[in-house]
């Protein structure tokens, strides 16, 4: 069965579409057939993976409002076992023209149910919003992943956050997890961002994943190469860093550290 996984958290800049991107690599590089789906109209994760979303002819917003099969939006990325449903600013549009569809809360998950199990993961790379775009990420969602950025106002707007979630659950996906809290761009040597590590551990506890992604420059930089950490450089922390939370996720589902068979190609 595959894991759809949405990484969520509707402020900006905390490190959603380089978790996505690089968590999606490390899962690759480790055998497991993985998909992209980008649901942010800005379109970083497309860029990211070396895709021009100016040039995308199927986005995810054909796939929910046009009803385009989600076969015919899939593209490979230069990643082995890596793959992509892009994005582009259209998408923007698919919040109003969604709003008098019926089931407008199902979309995307309809949108990828025939796909669902031809890959091990799908991470869907969240906007900032919790709008209906978000709402139909974590509809679509067994689980979730809230980057947090260690800096002082972290918590800020993790409650109304957590909140949704509670109400997804209640009324459109029961089955809906928190994979984990995810404390990203921690700076060693700023006291600070230790006190945050310390402040979110102590508040969530084993919610919190044991890993922590490092401020690394090589993860700022790696997008404009149009490539995941893990190929542009793959010894930095970053690079290690994102290995390492795919191997935690795969012992939190039980899954071995390599994948045994890799599934045909689609
Ligand atoms: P979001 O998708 O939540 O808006 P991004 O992943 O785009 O956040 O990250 C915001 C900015 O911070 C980007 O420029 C990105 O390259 C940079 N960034 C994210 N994580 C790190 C990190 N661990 N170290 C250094 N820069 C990072
Ligand atoms: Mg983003």
């Amino acid at each position: 069965m595959g894991k759809v996984i949405a990484i969520a958290n509707q402020k900006g800049g905390v490190g959603k579409t380089t978790t996505a991107i690089n968590l999606a690599a490390s899962l690759a590089h480790l055998g497991y057939q993985t998909l992209v789906i980008d649901a942010d109209p800005q379109a970083n994760s497309t860029s990211g993976l070396g895709l021009n979303p100016r040039e995308v002819e199927n986005s995810i917003y054909e796939c929910m409002v046009d009803g385009v099969d989600i076969q015919g939006a899939i593209m490979p990325s230069q990643v082995p076992n890596l793959y992509i449903v892009p994005s582009h600013i259209d998408l923007v549009g698919a919040e109003v023209e969604m709003i008098n569809l019926a089931e407008r809360e199902v979309k995307m998950r309809q949108a990828i149910e025939p796909i669902r199990n031809s890959y091990d993961f799908i991470l869907i790379d969240c906007s900032p919003s919790l709008g209906l775009i978000t709402v139909n990420a974590l509809t679509a969602a067994d689980s979730v992943v809230v980057p947090v950025q260690c800096e002082y106002f972290a918590l800020e707007g993790l409650g109304k956050l957590l909140n949704t979630i509670k109400i997804i659950q209640a009324r459109l996906n029961t089955a809906l997890q928190i994979e984990g809290i995810l404390l990203t761009m921690h700076d060693l040597r700023v006291r600070l961002s230790n006190q945050v590590i310390e402040d979110v551990k102590q508040h969530f506890k084993e919610m919190v994943f044991d890993t922590v992604i490092p401020r690394n420059v090589r993860l700022s930089e790696s997008p404009s190469f149009g490539l995941p950490v893990i190929m542009y450089d793959p010894a930095s922390k970053g690079a290690e860093s994102y290995l390492a939370l795919a191997k935690e996720i795969l012992e939190k589902n039980q899954l071995p550290l390599k994948a045994k068979s890799p599934k045909a190609q689609k």
